[in-house]
Order: structure tokens, then C-alpha cells, then sequence
């Protein structure tokens, strides 16, 4: 095996997930909120025109990069202007593929931290050296434009961004974008952006980098139906890069994944067309449910609990009980409430709370967390009332 490749972690969300699911099919109660994926059904134009697409045999090869009226669709939905779009079987591939056509040995790409568990090994598939870049705890971990610039070296090639952020739940705001766009461009690099998490989003309204003209020549922006259309399982990914770029990522994808699912392509095609407000619905449901639980957490004493103003995590410092990693093994043992540990993320001490089950569950859960710190950590008096 090439040495590179034995470097190159299972990801951990996925295996965290995998124990919780073996233990509740072994007959234990398990609340399971490791997984960043929608609880929701998909929009039922989606469900209608798989099945349509079935009964007309829509079962062949679509183009490596998707299908033209596919393409049309999301540049149209997505507002993307300038530019290829390419289609890909959700964001990790095209993700992989930006990383993989941009990153030679040696070749490092900054990472702001905490960050999604795959990108360090995105970098190193690509062989490329990942650099993560720690944000400020004080500042919701946002890292700034002038961190970053310590970073780069001769060796830079990319930074890849993501926002909303997983697993912090940050979000970056028009000025905090604005300096990293403005050190791309100081320093000739390609700006990676993952926003796959843009309908969720509670407080302020989203900033997309495509909105910065002077970097679209070097931005290549994912996104994708996964988390939007609660279509995650159908694997349906878009993004938009400069002409040259995209040439590059299409050969690569032609040659890595061959092309979309064809079904996968008409429900997008589908649901992208909608404007029924699907993903407003969906991201009320998730604000209720962020509310409610921040609330129900909050009566742990001791626990300074944040709202986030993105995605669907809850960021918790647990450093003052124990190590994340103990932290999440125990409670999954004692109370059946599975949480993603921080070190994942490139970031100890901390547990990733996914809100992606219905609010009784989750009050169960915080009714656990609750019985389980008081019982672990300490006597009834760090737990109010
Ligand atoms: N980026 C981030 C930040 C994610 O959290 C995820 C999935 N959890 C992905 C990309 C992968 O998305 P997809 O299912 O579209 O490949």
C-alpha cells in the first residue's frame, strides 16, 4: 500500500455513527447525533420524478460533469453568473477534485479549524500538506484574514473555506470573507469554498463568496442538494469554477466517478425548479429546535451554551469535565446519546451536537446529558436545580 495512503484516517463522523447505529441494532435506546444529515423527507416533486425517471428508463451514463439542463438549473438557482457549473456525486467529490487538480507534493492548503473531519484528508489523498489554522475561541473560532496571511507560505496554494461552518456552527460575516478574498488575492491563490450548509442559517442573512466579482477567477464554490433537499443518501452535488479549472476537474471526475445518478440528477432537477419554500420551512423546524435545545442545555450549570448561527450543530466546551474523546465513549455507554468528539474536527475539547432528530428526542437527550454529568463529574451542585 503507498505510504501517503496508510496515512489517511477513516473518517470518524462516519465511524461514530457506524457504533451508535451497531449498539441500537443491538436492542440499546440510542438517541444518535453524530450524523450531519437532515431527518426531514425530501421534497415530494424529488420523490416523484425519480420514480418518473425510473419508468422511462432513465438508468444510462448522463455526462461526466451532468446533464446540461441540470447544469442550467442550479446556475439559474444558484445565481451563478460566471463560470462552468459541474454536477458531481455530491460535494466530496467536487471537493476532492478541486484539491486533487490544484495540489501537488508538497503543496499545502490552509485549512481554518475547526473544520469538516474530511478536508485534511482531501489534502493528503492529493498528497498535499493540509495546514489547520486554529481560530480564536472568543471569536466563535472565525478565523481572520490576518491569521491566515501567517500561514501562507511559497508552497500555498489554496485555502479552503467552509461556511456556515461544520462542526462550529459559525458563520462568517461580509468583512471576515472580504479579508480572506482580499489574501487570495495578494497571493495568487484559489479560494475553495464549501457551502453546503447556506439554507441553514438562523440569524442574519447568507453571505455567498460568489458574491466577491474580483475572486470569481479563482474561486471554486461547492455546494449541494445533501443538506438543502435532505437528499444526502442520492448524492447530488453541484459547483461553479472558472473555465479552466472546471476542464481540469471534469477530467478527473470523468475518470474517478464517471458521471452523476441519473436519478439523482431529475430529482434535483426537480427540486431546484421549486420555489415552494422548502428549505424556509426546514430551516424553521431547525431553529425551533436550536432554540429548544440551547435552553434545555443551559440548565447544566457550568455550561456555557452558544447559539449557532448556522448549520445544525451545537458546539459544547466540555474541556472542564474530561478529554472529548472519553467525554462521548462514556456518555454513549451510560446514557445512549451519541455526540461527535472535537478532536475530529482538529479541535479537542469540545463535542459536536448534530440536531438532526425530532425536539422530544432531543430533550431526552438533554435530560441524559444532564443525569450523565451530574453523575460522572461531579456531585448535584455543578447541576442547577
Ligand atoms: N462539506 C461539509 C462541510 C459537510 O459537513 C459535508 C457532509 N457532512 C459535506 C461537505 C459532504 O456533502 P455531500 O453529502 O454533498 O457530499
Amino acid at each position: 500500500m503507498k505510504p501517503i495512503y496508510r496515512k489517511v484516517r477513516p473518517s470518524v463522523t462516519m465511524s461514530l455513527d457506524q457504533q451508535a447505529r451497531a449498539l441500537a441494532a443491538a436492542g440499546r435506546d440510542i438517541i444518535n447525533l453524530t450524523a450531519g444529515q437532515v431527518d426531514l423527507p425530501m421534497p415530494k416533486a424529488g420523490k416523484d420524478a425519480i420514480r418518473k425517471a425510473l419508468e422511462g428508463d432513465k438508468t444510462g451514463y448522463v455526462p461526466a460533469t451532468g446533464s446540461p439542463e441540470v447544469k442550467a438549473t442550479v446556475r439559474v438557482r444558484m445565481g451563478w453568473g460566471e463560470g462552468e457549473v459541474l454536477i458531481s456525486a455530491g460535494a466530496k467529490p467536487l471537493l476532492n477534485a478541486a484539491i486533487a487538480c490544484i495540489c501537488g507534493p508538497g503543496d499545502e492548503v490552509i485549512l481554518p479549524a475547526p473544520c469538516y473531519t474530511s478536508y485534511p484528508e482531501m489534502v493528503r489523498l492529493a498528497v498535499g500538506e493540509p495546514i489547520i489554522v486554529l481560530g480564536d475561541s472568543k471569536n466563535d473560532y472565525i478565523v481572520s484574514g490576518e491569521v491566515i496571511e501567517k500561514h501562507i507560505t511559497r508552497q500555498t496554494k489554496a485555502i479552503l473555506l467552509n461556511n456556515p461552518v461544520n462542526p462550529t456552527g459559525a458563520v462568517y460575516n461580509r468583512e471576515s470573507l472580504r479579508q480572506i478574498v482580499d489574501a487570495c488575492i495578494e497571493h495568487d491563490l484559489y479560494l475553495i469554498a464549501d457551502e453546503v450548509y447556506s439554507s441553514f442559517i438562523y440569524d442574519e442573512a447568507f453571505v455567498s463568496l460568489y458574491e466577491f466579482s474580483s475572486i470569481r477567477d479563482r474561486l471554486i464554490l461547492v455546494n449541494s442538494a445533501s443538506k438543502a433537499f435532505a437528499m444526502a443518501g442520492l448524492r447530488l452535488g453541484y459547483a461553479v469554477a472558472p473555465a479552466a479549472v472546471a476542464g481540469v476537474m471534469g477530467g478527473y471526475l470523468s475518470h474517478a466517478l464517471g458521471c452523476p445518478c441519473s436519478l439523482s440528477e431529475q430529482a434535483a432537477l426537480a427540486v431546484l425548479s421549486l420555489d415552494d419554500g422548502y428549505e424556509k420551512d426546514v430551516q424553521a423546524v431547525f431553529r425551533h429546535r436550536r432554540d429548544t435545545l440551547c435552553e434545555a442545555l443551559a440548565e447544566i450549570d457550568r455550561w456555557h451554551v452558544k447559539r449557532n448561527a448556522g448549520a445544525f450543530y451545537l458546539w459544547l466546551d466540555v474541556s472542564t469535565w474530561d478529554d472529548d474523546v472519553l467525554f462521548c465513549q462514556k456518555l454513549l455507554s451510560r446514557e445512549g446519546v451519541a455526540l461527535t468528539p472535537g478532536s475530529a474536527f482538529c479541535c479537542p475539547g469540545f463535542v459536536r451536537m448534530a440536531y438532526t432528530k425530532d425536539v422530544s428526542l432531543l430533550m431526552e437527550a438533554a435530560a441524559r446529558m444532564k443525569r450523565f454529568v451530574r453523575a460522572t463529574y461531579n456531585s448535584s451542585s455543578i447541576v442547577k436545580s
